[in-house]
Parts: structure tokens; sequence; C-alpha cells
């Protein structure tokens, strides 16, 4: 599923953000930046050490909640990895919203600074860090929109949920953000 965009491309797909072949990937990251499982187990396994090595090397303090931080992506297909920190989920009066939206909204501030034209998104904090899915898809679209309109890329932005349910949510999410033009509508 696709829309466009100010004439940039934001795409769902469903799959493994680890095999995605685009500029920038992003690491569903904890605040030590510590390694962990899901998004991050899966980026450590198959992307190698170098990563690891980098974010300690580069970024001992680790990393804010709501902030992410880049690296390159040793053996992955990508160029470089953005590790966010989303929020854990508790309850939803705890600013998460915010936190979460913050945490997408710096990936895509990095993907300029670091001349990305394409970059895979997974569906941050709704694995370990239970935020509700369809709450985490309108936070997560909503920002990505907001953000191409406002900026010239990345070209294309792609979330990669990797089960169908998350698939389902987004999916839905998206169609009622641009007013159930999608496929192929324009924002
Ligand atoms: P968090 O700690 O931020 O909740 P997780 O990695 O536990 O991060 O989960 C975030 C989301 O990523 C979940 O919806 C999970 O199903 C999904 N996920 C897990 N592995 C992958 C993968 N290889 N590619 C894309 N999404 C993944």
């Amino acid at each position: 599923m696709q829309t466009q965009i100010h004439g940039r491309t934001l795409e769902l797909h469903q799959g493994d953000i680890t095999l995605e072949q685009v500029d920038a990937i992003v690491n569903a990251a904890n605040s030590r930046l510590a390694g962990g499982g899901g998004v991050d187990g899966a980026i450590h396994r198959r992307g190698g050490p170098a990563i690891m090595e980098e974010t300690n090397r580069r970024y001992p303090d680790g990393c804010p909640t709501g902030a992410a931080v880049a690296t390159a992506a040793g053996e992955l297909p990508a160029k470089y990895v953005f590790h966010a920190v989303g929020p854990v989920w508790a309850g939803g009066q705890r600013g998460e919203a915010d936190l979460l939206a913050g945490a997408y909204r710096r990936c895509l501030e990095l993907a300029v600074e670091h001349g990305c034209r394409s970059i895979a998104l997974p569906a941050l904090s709704t694995g370990a860090y239970r935020y509700p899915m369809d709450q985490a898809a309108r936070v997560g679209l909503s920002t990505v929109i907001a953000f191409l309109q406002e900026h010239a890329q990345p070209d294309l932005v792609r979330f990669v949920l990797f089960d169908p349910g998350a698939y389902g949510a987004f999916a839905a999410a998206l169609e009622e953000l641009t007013g159930g033009v999608s496929p192929g509508g324009t924002v």
C-alpha cells in the first residue's frame, strides 16, 4: 500500500526490516543502546558486531527516549542504522505519544542530515514496549505525513511491519489519515 505526499512516497510493507534495500533502516533500540530482542536483535545478528562497536564508541551515554542516533549499517544492505528510542507504554498519560512522535521525527531529520533518499521504519515501541498497535500506527503515520509536508526529503518512507496484524493496523490508520484516498492516492 502506498500514497503520495507532496510528491514523496509513503509505503507500507509487511516483512523483515533487516532485508530492506534502502539508505537507512531504523532500529527499535533501548535508551542504553544495549542490545535486545525484536528488531534490535535482528539488526545486530544480521548486521554483525561493527554496529554495536560503533554505538558503544560514539554513544557511551546511550540515547534519550524520544530521540535517535546514527551508525553505519555493518553487513546490512542499508548504509545507515538510526537507533531510535521509543517510550515504554505506561497507559498513555505519561507523554508516550509525544515521545513516540519525537523518535520518528528525529529519524527523518537524521535521514535529511545524512543525505538519505529512502528510509525504512519499524513500528517503534509496539513489541517489548507494549504500545497499542493502532495508536502507534496513527502517531507514526501522522508524524511522517507532517514531516513530508514540510521537507523535500526523504523521497521514500517505508514502514516495514512484521506481521499481518501490524500491517492491518497501519493500513487502517493510513486510510483514516488520508481520507480513504489510498492506495495510490495523494495527500
Ligand atoms: P520495542 O522495544 O520498541 O517495542 P520491538 O523490537 O520489541 O521494539 O518491537 C517493535 C515492533 O517491531 C514489533 O511490532 C515487532 O513485532 C516488530 N519486529 C520484530 N522484529 C522485526 C523485524 N525483523 N522487522 C520488522 N519489524 C520487526
